[in-house]
């Protein structure tokens, strides 16, 4: 009958022993099970790359039943890693700066709802935090925001008087948009439209007995 030696090396420069694959048993390098990190982790690695669709199937479910707890988890790993997170971000960002712009371009373009829903949600969360920003800019600079806010009045009728669109014709009929039928809406364009023609006609016609 023979028995195996267990032969248990030791790292030369820091006298600790050695795992089986050469690893130093150092306690920052042990878990609290005594098995080694390093091998650990190796493991652990192994396991999922062999193992993508069963270790995704997994995290899914373990996300979905521990949401509060993946949050918090989350949070907390984001407040203790926060500056470097930051940094890693903006460094991300400054490299991949076209690509990032391009990429939410093309998002936002295919997904004009989802955009919409997150601005009205946003909105409606943080009405009057919104409401007392705006007012504080305001009263630091009324002048520009008087300026600010004509122009958009003026570009809003521009607008409005050259695509004729629904939300103007809405309002020459004293109609609320959502509750105006469309076909109304198509009668008042066309009689807009008509009405401009007569106008016009009605210059030219001026003009000419005028010469
Ligand atoms: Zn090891």
């Amino acid at each position: 009958m023979t028995k195996k030696k267990l032969m248990i090396l030791i790292d030369k420069d820091t006298g600790y022993p050695l795992c089986a694959r050469g690893h130093v048993r150092s306690p920052e390098n042990l878990q609290k099970s005594g098995v080694c990190k390093i091998c650990a982790r190796d493991q652990q690695r192994k396991y999922q790359k062999n193992n993508k669709a069963k270790v995704k199937e997994r995290n899914k479910r373990y996300k979905a039943n521990n949401k509060e707890k993946v949050r918090e988890s989350n949070l907390k790993y984001y407040i203790e890693n926060k500056e470097k997170l930051n940094e890693y971000s903006k460094k991300y960002f400054k490299e991949n700066r076209e690509k990032l712009i391009e990429y939410n371009r093309k998002w936002a373009i295919e997904n004009p709802l989802k955009i919409k829903e997150h601005q009205e949600s946003y909105v409606n969360k943080n009405r009057e935090k919104i409401n007392e920003r705006q007012r504080k800019r305001y009263a630091e600079n009324p002048e520009k925001y008087r300026q600010v806010n004509r122009e958009r009045v003026n570009a809003r009728r521009r607008k409005n008087y050259e695509l004729l669109t629904d939300s103007y014709m809405a309002e020459l009929l004293g109609i609320k948009l959502k509750d105006c039928p469309k076909r109304l809406i198509e009668l008042k364009r066309k009689q807009v439209k008509l009405k401009r023609k007569i106008n016009k006609e009605l210059e030219l016609a001026k003009n000419e007995e005028k010469a």
